[in-house]
């Protein structure tokens, strides 16, 4: 279409009208002369009439555009100066009216924009300080947000982009399989993965968006790992506890047995068996025991009685208990300590019974002829107590292991023992902020250590 200036528009307006009031007036009243004579004739006069027109034209056409003009640049410029428009608010005319109505929808506009930039703001930090994944994949499949966590969760690089398909963002099959499982059926989809090589648990959980943003899919992911971890130990928790206790019940089970098919009758046999039954019971009392003890002690039900003692005491009081079962088993056994040693403050009869089962274990796994000594000394604001022994030793690949609950090193199975013992001393000395390690050689012996901070 064609568009003409706004100068074009008057100037024209006003040739036409020029040119139809001689026309009129040519041919009627003033003069007889026909249209063309009376060009002719005044020319000049014509010439300074169409100049007139246009300087008009072009004034009018000025005082027009230049609010016009203004309100453009205006509405145009975005972060950059904008022109002033306060000054034609106040007419009374059109221009007044167009200028008022711009302002006000600027200014409601502009609140809304900055509503929406900070909600927007606000969304965004929430997204990226979730604990869950989150993940927002369109119907091609393109990953169009991401967050922190989910990047950490597929240890994808902080500063990835998004805008990427999804198999090529996260790395995992299932959770592909996931999304078009749930864009084919549009229903919510979940199942639990496993991430290599940090092997952490996660469920996921995909929901179609709609309605919406239709074909956009919602993968929630949430770290289960410590969840399936205590899945895990209870389940092991549960295996151990019956293993442990069909070994004395399957015991008595037969002594029972064999005493009533006769050798009840057979009083050497019959004390013998009584003997043996005396033990798996002493056994069992000491599983249940030490159950209970873990128990209440992992669920904090049993609160330290602590008060400052010197490190000596505790060592003195532990050697004197374990004495004579050391040397009843044939072994070397010798204690000692740093004289004026800063005291600590403990729960006395808790530490000792973490000395006593250190002790025991090291009696246990040293065979006669053999050598136990225990000692304490300073190192930095801690007290170290060491229990060491010339025994049988604990494999490198048992090492980590033998704190956790139930765990006996292959060559200890045939020993008496609940394989808890470790596990109660390590919450204890934990319950003092403290820490327990062992050092050991196989066939050469074992130091167990545990420090405890000295009394500030
Ligand atoms: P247990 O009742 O079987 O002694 P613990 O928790 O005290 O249970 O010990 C766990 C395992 O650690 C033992 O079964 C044994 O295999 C190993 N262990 C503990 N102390 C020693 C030691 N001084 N020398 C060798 N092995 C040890």
């Amino acid at each position: 279409m064609l568009m003409l200036s706004l100068f074009w528009q008057i100037y024209l307006s006003f040739l036409f009208l020029t040119f139809l009031i001689v026309f009129f007036f040519s041919r009627n009243a003033l003069t007889n002369l026909p249209f063309l004579e009376l060009f002719r004739t005044a020319y000049a006069q014509w010439i300074f009439l169409l100049l007139a027109e246009a300087a008009l034209s072009f004034f009018v056409s000025w005082v027009i555009q230049k609010p016009l003009k203004q309100i453009r640049q205006f509405l145009l410029s975005k972060n950059g100066k904008k022109p002033d428009l306060e000054k034609y608010m106040n007419r009374s005319d059109e221009i007044g009216a167009l200028t008022s109505t711009v302002l006000k929808t600027f200014a409601s506009s502009d609140a809304a924009i900055a509503d929406l930039t900070s909600q927007q703001r606000y969304l965004a930090s929430i997204l990226e300080n979730l604990n869950d994944g989150i993940c927002i994949v369109d119907q091609h499949g393109i990953v169009r947000i991401l967050n922190q966590a989910a990047k950490r969760m597929f240890n994808i690089p902080e500063n990835a982009i998004s805008g990427q398909p999804l198999i090529e963002t996260i790395r995992h099959y299932r959770v592909q399989e996931l999304w078009q499982t749930c864009q084919e059926k549009n229903t919510q989809q979940t199942m639990q993965i496993e991430t290599s090589p940090e092997r952490n648990y996660l469920q996921c959980i995909a929901t179609p968006l709609e309605p919406a943003t239709e074909g956009n899919i919602l993968i929630l992911f949430q770290d289960i790992t410590r969840l399936h971890q205590l899945e895990i130990v209870r389940r092991d928790f549960v295996s151990n506890v019956s293993h442990e206790l069909r070994t004395p019940l399957t015991s008595l089970k037969l002594i029972t047995e064999t005493l009533s098919d006769g050798a009840m009758e057979d009083p050497p046999a019959q004390k013998r068996f009584l003997a043996q039954m005396e033990k798996e019971i002493d056994n069992l009392t000491q599983l249940v025991q030490e159950l209970l003890e873990l128990s209440r002690i992992e669920s904090g039900l049993v609160p330290l009685q602590k008060k400052s003692i010197a490190p000596s005491i505790l060592l003195a009081d532990a050697a004197n208990r374990m004495q004579v079962q050391a040397e009843r088993a044939g072994l070397e056994f010798t204690y000692d300590c740093v004289p004026n040693l800063p005291e600590v403050l403990i729960d006395q009869e808790r530490l000792e019974q973490v000395l006593i089962n250190l002790i025991h274990n090291a009696i246990k796994f040293t065979p006669p002829g053999g050598k136990v000594h225990i000692s304490a000394a300073q190192k930095g604001d801690r007290i170290i107590f060491s229990v060491q022994d010339t025994g049988i030793g604990i494999h490198p690949k048992d090492i980590d292991r033998i704190f956790e609950r139930f765990y006996k090193t292959d060559r200890s199975r045939s020993q008496s023992g609940t394989g808890l013992g470790l596990s109660i001393a390590r919450h204890l000395v934990e319950a003092h902020e403290g820490k327990i390690w062992v050092e050991s050689t196989v066939n050469k012996g074992s130091i167990f250590s545990f420090s405890i901070p000295i009394r500030q």
